[in-house]
């Protein structure tokens, strides 16, 4: 079977993809390799998607997002995608459960957290190291944790962690925060919060669990322990676009390179959302990403394959 479109991932871009080509008609697969969402079903309250004044948490925007898309015909299959044939007519999707066909591709595989790369954190790797503070902050009621990094991410999420933890200490390599001004605020005016600026961390250490990081001052170069129950890593994304290596162009840092129409260097393969080279990365702007790789994708088989 042949479909008009297949959607690779199934965060906010890719569901509003698929709510897109659905509602236009277009016979629509979602390949998503988890639970939908993506990363923003981790975030505890989404205070900045409009229409929603008090917030909304990530898991329940996300369930909307999935329920809305499915009412208009969406087909959403898990299964990973492990590798593409985008040149073929049909394109080829290959995945753990088959191959699939179709004559547009929408790229919403989204991305991950990056990891410190630091001795430890491999080994401690849920068991104290975390990289969502939803997911595991409940863990650490009245423990102290420490959080590195000085994003949108790192202070929004240690604030959220000041609902569980008795202690948060924000571990950042310079001495300013990249974080907007809301974020800072918070976290400045948070009694549960401290700060270790212009700090790397060089090692996390422990006997059977986390029990401390080793951190360097970049200035001073001065090197101390910090005693810890648990550490949590926000310091940036990688895209999830190892599957499409050698197939369209990506930019330095592995994400996927679009024009104005979310097209990538093959014809009739969009992308959008946390994987495409962009400057803002939110649900709101991948909801965008995603109606417009929607309708280019209807306007690429409307123009292009039917003549
Ligand atoms: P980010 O904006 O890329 O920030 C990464 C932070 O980690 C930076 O402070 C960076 O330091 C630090 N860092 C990077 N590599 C490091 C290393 N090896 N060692 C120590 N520190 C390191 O990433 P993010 O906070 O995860 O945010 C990702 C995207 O999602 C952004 O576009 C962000 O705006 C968006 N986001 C939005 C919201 C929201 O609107 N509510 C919430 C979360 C995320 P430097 O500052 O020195 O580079």
């Amino acid at each position: 079977m042949e479909y008009d479109v297949i959607i690779i991932g199934g965060g906010p871009a890719g569901l509003t993809a698929g709510l897109y080509c659905a509602r236009g008609g277009m016979k629509s697969l979602l390949i998503e390799m988890g639970m939908p969402g993506g990363q923003a079903a981790n975030t505890d309250l989404i205070e900045n998607y409009p229409g929603f004044p008090q917030g909304v948490s990530g898991i329940e925007l996300m369930q909307k997002f999935m329920e809305h898309a499915l009412n208009f015909g969406l087909e959403i299959k898990m299964a990973v995608a492990q590798s593409l044939d985008l040149k073929a007519n049909p394109k080829k999707i290959i995945t753990s459960e088959g191959t699939f066909l179709a004559k547009t591709v929408i790229i919403a595989s989204g991305a991950v957290p990056r990891p410190l790369n630091v001795p430890g954190e491999e080994r401690f790797r849920g068991v104290g190291v975390s990289y969502c503070a939803v997911c595991d902050g409940a863990f650490f009621r009245d423990k102290k944790v420490v959080v590195v990094g000085g994003g949108d991410s790192a202070l929004e999420e240690a604030n959220y962690l000041t609902k569980f933890a008795k202690e948060v200490v924000i571990i950042h390599r310079r001495d300013a925060f990249r974080a907007i001004n809301v974020y800072q605020n918070r976290v400045k005016a948070n009694p549960k919060i401290s700060f270790l600026l212009d700090t790397v961390v060089e090692e996390i250490k422990g006997e059977s669990k986390v029990e401390k990081v080793v951190v360097k001052n970049v200035k001073s170069g001065e090197i101390k322990e910090v005693a810890t129950d648990g550490v949590f890593i926000f310091v940036g994304t990688v895209p999830n676009t190892d599957y499409l290596q050698g197939q369209i162009t990506l930019d330095d840092r592995g994400y996927v390179v679009t024009n104005a129409e979310l097209g990538c260097s093959i014809p009739g393969v969009f992308a959008a959302g946390d994987v495409r080279q962009k400057t803002l990365r939110q649900v709101s702007t991948a909801v965008g990403d995603g109606a417009v790789a929607a309708m280019s994708a209807e306007r690429y088989i409307a123009e292009k394959l039917t003549t």
